[in-house]
C-alpha cells in the first residue's frame, strides 16, 4: 500500500501498528502487503476495533497488536497477537469477507479473479495485474 496511506494508519494506531519492531516478531516494518483499494475496509475494521480491544487489554492484560497485514489468495489477512478474542476475531472476518467483494487496486465492487494469480479485482483491473509479480 501507499506510504501516505500506511502512514494515517500508523500515526492513528500507533501502539498496534509496530512499523519500527523487531521483524522477527512483526512483520509489520515491511509494511502493509496488499494494494490500495483496500484501505478504507482496514481503517473502518481498526475504528471498530477499538472497543473490542479495550476490553481485551482490561481482561487478559495483553497489549494488543498487529503483526501481519497481507494479501492471500485474493483476500485481507490481518494477523494479530494474543489471539484476540471471539468479538474481535469476528470483526477481522468481516473484513476479509469484504475483501474477497472489493477490488484490491481501487476500492470498487469487484470479485475473486482466479487466473494465473488469485486477486479480488473490479472489471476495469481485472487486466491491470498481467506482468506484475503479485504473489510474493
Ligand atoms: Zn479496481
Amino acid at each position: 500500500m501507499r506510504k501516505e496511506l500506511e502512514q494515517r494508519l500508523v500515526e492513528r494506531w500507533p501502539k498496534w501498528f509496530n512499523v519500527n519492531g523487531d521483524i522477527r516478531y512483526t512483520a509489520m516494518a515491511r509494511g502493509f502487503e496488499h494494494d490500495d483499494g483496500w484501505f478504507d475496509i482496514l481503517w473502518r475494521l481498526c475504528e471498530d476495533l477499538e472497543p473490542l480491544v479495550a476490553e481485551s487489554e482490561r481482561t487478559t492484560g495483553c497489549p494488543f497488536e498487529v503483526l501481519q497485514v497481507k494479501e492471500k489468495f485474493g483476500g485481507l489477512r490481518f494477523y494479530v497477537n494474543c489471539r484476540g478474542n471471539d468479538a474481535i476475531n469476528q470483526r477481522i472476518g468481516m473484513a476479509a469477507d469484504e475483501s474477497f467483494r472489493t477490488c484490491e487496486i481501487c476500492g470498487q465492487p469487484g470479485k475473486l479473479r482466479e487466473g494465473r494469480c488469485i486477486k479480488t479485482l473490479c472489471d476495469e483491473h481485472v487486466g491491470a495485474t498481467r506482468g506484475r509479480h503479485w504473489l510474493s
